[in-house]
């Protein structure tokens, strides 16, 4: 298999699927457990929530385990608006977000908050001052995500938290960071964001286990799910020790000579617009600049047909994200383009263990498509 989707999901490496089976047959005990044995697997959760944490760029008592990153997202968003409900109802996010803040959003809106949807511009970018320009005094909260999953723009995070603090200093600010954390470097600390959501099964780890920053300037913060009080009282539920180890060890890897992955995968990338874009009517759609997320369209040939045929020879590769089923996805929409460049659009995603002979033969395929399927659009 030629696995080129790894904006879905990654691979869990070796070490990891070990050192996971090691906490499920080793000490497989509740970490609140009294014993000595409950004991050892609570010190380990916690020297894993401080590999995570210094990977963050933060302090281990700032980083909460959660079971994925569409978890934190909704957690982030009531958390922020419950500590703001006296400031106001109002919140603003993109157009471009990941379902998980859009239909926590519509559900807000059900609710009787009054959400604006900033859109980007044709290539997909935001500038800060387009957030900072639809910030109200009764802005709880703005939430915006670090990369976009189907395009690879980068949003301005930190100028945005900058000049919050000028408009709004009471308006909290999250970020979604699943597609940015070991993608594109940052530091919790300097970021300004007071909740950072990322998500373990973008980075080697399994499904099933996220984890989410939470800043100083987040007072008492409320628990998406009360209960017995793990994760400082802020995230009940018996710790996932498994898949927590197996978060730990996948970070720990990709922390390893991570300049040198990010750049084998921009490198890639490069590779890869170069390759495709020699076959006729393929263009680049979307001006994203993470190293891991390619989006191209082969002008007037069927996103679906594409992904079917290159699934039949071995090719994982998506039509926009995973996430929409056969649709026009809400972040190709923003892109404005015309109908048969729309309907073309794929996401090839990029990993640590892709090779260029991969890039080659997902080439090889798309031009076949070209060559032998009339175009439907
Ligand atoms: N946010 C973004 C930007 C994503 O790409 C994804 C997953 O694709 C999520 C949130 C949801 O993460 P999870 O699958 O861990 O719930």
């Amino acid at each position: 298999m030629i696995y080129l989707d790894h904006a879905a999901t990654t691979p869990v490496p070796r070490e990891v699927a070990d050192a996971m089976y090691e906490a499920l047959t080793g000490n497989f005990c509740n970490p609140s457990s009294q014993y000595a044995a409950g004991s050892d697997a609570k010190k380990q959760a916690e020297a894993c929530r401080a590999t995570v944490a210094k990977a963050l760029g933060c302090d281990a008592k700032q980083v909460f385990f959660t079971s994925c990153g569409t978890e934190g997202d909704n957690w982030a968003i009531r958390a922020a608006i419950w500590q703001n409900r006296r400031l106001g109802r109002h919140i603003v996010t993109t157009t471009v977000e990941h379902k998980a803040i859009l239909n926590c959003c519509k559900q807000l809106e059900e609710e009787g908050y009054e959400v604006t949807y900033v859109a980007p511009d044709t290539n997909g970018d935001l500038t800060a001052e387009m957030i900072l320009d639809a910030v109200r005094e009764d802005t709880a909260l703005v939430s915006v995500m670090m990369v976009n999953n189907e395009l690879g723009n980068i949003y301005p995070i930190a100028e945005i938290a900058k000049g919050l603090q000028k408009k709004n200093p009471k308006t909290l600010l999250h970020t979604d960071a699943v597609q940015g954390f070991l993608k594109v470097p940052f530091s919790a600390k300097t970021l300004g964001a007071d909740f950072i959501t990322i998500s373990g099964h973008k980075v080697g780890a399994p499904k099933g286990v996220g984890a989410q920053y939470i800043g100083p300037r987040v007072r008492n913060p409320r628990p998406l799910l009360p209960g017995g009080g793990q994760e400082n009282g802020l995230r009940s539920g018996t710790e996932a020790t498994a898949q927590i180890v197996g978060f730990a060890k996948a970070v720990e890897l990709r922390c390893d000579h991570l300049e040198d992955k990010l750049r084998h995968m921009a490198d890639l990338k490069a590779y890869a617009i170069e390759q495709l874009t020699a076959i006729p009517d393929l263009i680049v759609a979307g001006k994203g600049t993470a190293p891991h997320v390619l989006s191209v369209s082969l002008v007037g040939w069927p996103s679906a047909n594409i992904v079917t045929d290159l699934s039949s020879q071995g090719i994982c590769i998506s039509a926009g994200s995973a996430c929409h089923q056969g649709k026009t996805s809400h972040v190709v929409s923003a892109l404005k383009l015309p109908k048969k460049a729309a309907g073309g659009v794929i996401r090839i995603s990029f990993g640590p263990e892709t090779t260029k002979e991969e890039i080659d033969q997902l080439a090889a395929a798309i031009r076949k498509h070209h060559d032998t399927r009339l175009p439907m659009l």
